[in-house]
């Protein structure tokens, strides 16, 4: 944990909370040790599904729908979702969430490794990408998904922080995390380093990093 946990508490109780079956989703996920995004987290995605209203949403990592089901009952506006999950034990899972949700003409679920699809999908045309899969692959996804977004479009991406690992020296993370550690490294510097990309690196949940492409014009 990143932030203190007492502090992280009390952020947690001011919540208000979600639709039911976002409840019942979620508790199923924690029960079978599914990992879904924090209570933090969800509660940042709803703002920003407020304050940006988009209208196609692409998510890497749908695991058992539950980020898919809560962006598509939060966004104030009607909204197309298109999810990428390549573990085959959750996608009936997944596909079953988003019907008992009766999501199931907002959310296209795409089956297979997110590198394979992306590269099939049109350009410029998701205005809102949420990267919640591999650590270790978002430096490999990045490409695709700034030739997806549209321009003005928001990347959020989750767990970039490492629970604080991507600060340490390489050598002070355990010898299974060092790839991950410094590829998180080189994708944080590139999120912030690419001239068409404006990003900001938010310490909630596991670390958040929040990304706008850049209209050509204002460049
Ligand atoms: N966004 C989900 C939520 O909060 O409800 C949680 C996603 S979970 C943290 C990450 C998911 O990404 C896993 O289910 C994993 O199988 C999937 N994943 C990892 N690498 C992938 C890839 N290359 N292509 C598609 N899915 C991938």
């Amino acid at each position: 944990m990143i932030v203190d946990e007492r502090l992280v508490t009390y952020i947690n109780s001011l919540d208000t909370g979600n639709t039911s079956i976002l409840d019942q989703i979620e508790q199923e996920a924690l029960d079978s040790y599914v990992p879904i995004i924090r209570k933090e987290m969800q509660q940042f995605l709803k703002l920003l599904l407020a304050m940006k209203r988009p209208m196609r949403i692409l998510e890497v990592g749908t695991a058992v729908g539950f980020s898919a089901i809560l962006m598509a009952e939060y966004d104030p506006v009607p909204c197309e979702i298109t999810t990428i999950e390549n573990y085959e034990k959750r996608i009936p899972i997944a596909k079953e969430n988003i019907k008992k949700a009766g999501r199931e003409n907002v959310i296209k679920l795409l089956e297979g490794d997110a590198m394979e699809i992306m590269p099939t999908l049109e350009s410029n045309q998701f205005d809102f990408v949420f990267m919640d899969a591999a650590k270790g692959q978002y430096i490999h996804y990045l490409p695709e998904v700034t030739r997806l977004l549209s321009e003005g479009g928001v990347l959020v991406s989750d767990n970039v922080l490492q629970d604080g690992d991507v600060l340490e020296s390489r050598f002070a993370v355990t010898r299974r995390n060092r790839t991950i550690h410094s590829r998180m490294r080189e994708y944080l510097t590139m999120l912030t380093h690419t001239p068409e990309l404006t990003t900001s690196v938010i310490p909630i949940g596991d670390g958040v990093s929040l990304t706008m492409k850049k209209n050509t014009e204002e460049m």
